[in-house]
């Protein structure tokens, strides 16, 4: 069987590495990194997403701050209230959990965000520095899988990338890192023919599609490497990915498990994108 990426047990590591260092930058600044996470209306996916981002900026030693609003707020308000916040010196991230309700411009919502507080990484401008390869806050799962992949030391330059999904919040931000460390990238997507050959060709499989049992072992090399990104409920209830990952495990080499992969991964890097923001406010 192949070895499991635990996104828990590397979480645990990392976040004490991030505890670590807010403790540092508290006794050499007397500040810790602050982060805003404005949540709009009551979704229950995204009201359970953003109590988990809360409790690990608590955990990690740094301020969080929850603000909820209604759903029924205006555009114009709500880019009033980032407005506040990007004026706020006491305020190093802020994040707009989306989605936000559809009488809300996404885009103006994310454009409006000062891009030294853009801990989410998605302002055009940090988007625009990724794919130059400049230094930015990279989006938050693409850099958790990048580092679940270092964690192994598994190589990828020279080899060959499938990442099914083409979102920019993951597959496309994926695409480009896998590339900037010399990866051969494919990008399938909804429309993408023969997607079965194509994985077969890959040594490194990232599915982030929203849909169980999008990879079977029947597209899978032997030794390949699987990240699983999707979050996914069966219609009993229980949370699986988009990879059927018991027909799959004996032929990867690696393999990340749902849950307890890819998702404590993002909230980490989202953490150490915080601290991130705040050295670069306090010119650390
Ligand atoms: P998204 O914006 O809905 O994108 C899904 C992508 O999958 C699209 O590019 C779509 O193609 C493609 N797709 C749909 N059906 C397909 C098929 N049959 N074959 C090949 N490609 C197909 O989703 P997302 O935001 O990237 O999220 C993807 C999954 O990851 C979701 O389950 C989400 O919940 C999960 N997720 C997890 C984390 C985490 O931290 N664990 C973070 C983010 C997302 P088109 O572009 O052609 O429509």
């Amino acid at each position: 069987m192949g070895e499991i990426i635990s996104g828990k047990v590397l979480s645990k590591e990392v976040r004490e590495e991030v505890r670590l260092e807010v403790e540092a930058l508290k006794a050499q600044y007397g500040a810790v990194p602050h982060l805003v996470v404005i949540l709009v209306g009551e979704d229950p996916a995204s009201q359970s997403y953003v109590k988990a981002k809360h409790r690990g900026c608590l955990k990690a030693g740094m301020l969080s701050t929850v603000d909820r609003r209604d759903a029924d707020i205006s555009e114009e308000e709500l880019l009033a209230v980032i407005k506040q916040y990007n004026d706020d010196d006491e305020v190093h991230g802020i994040l707009v959990q989306l989605p936000v309700p559809k009488h809300i411009d996404e885009d103006k919502v994310i454009d409006a965000i000062d891009i030294s507080k853009d801990v989410d990484g998605f302002h055009p401008l940090n988007v625009a520095y990724m794919h130059l390869g400049r230094k930015c806050i990279l989006p938050a799962t693409p850099k958790g899988i990048m580092t679940m992949l270092e964690s192994k030391n598994i190589e990828l330059k020279g080899k060959d990338a499938i990442i099914i999904g083409r979102s920019n919040i993951v597959g496309k931000p994926a695409a480009m890192l896998l590339m900037g460390k010399h990866a051969t990238v494919t990008i399938a997507h909804s429309r993408t023919q023969n997607l079965k050959e194509k994985c077969l060709q890959a040594d490194i499989i990232i599915a982030a599609v929203g849909r169980a049992n999008t990879v079977t072992a029947d597209m899978v090399k032997e030794g390949a490497v699987i990240i699983d990104v999707g979050v996914n409920r069966t219609a009993e209830g229980k949370l699986v990915g988009d990879v059927d990952f018991e027909g799959c495990k004996d032929k990867a080499s690696y393999i990340t498990p749902v849950p307890g992969g890819v998702g404590p991964m993002t909230i980490t890097s989202l953490l150490q994108n915080t601290i991130e923001c705040f050295k670069r406010i306090l010119g650390a």
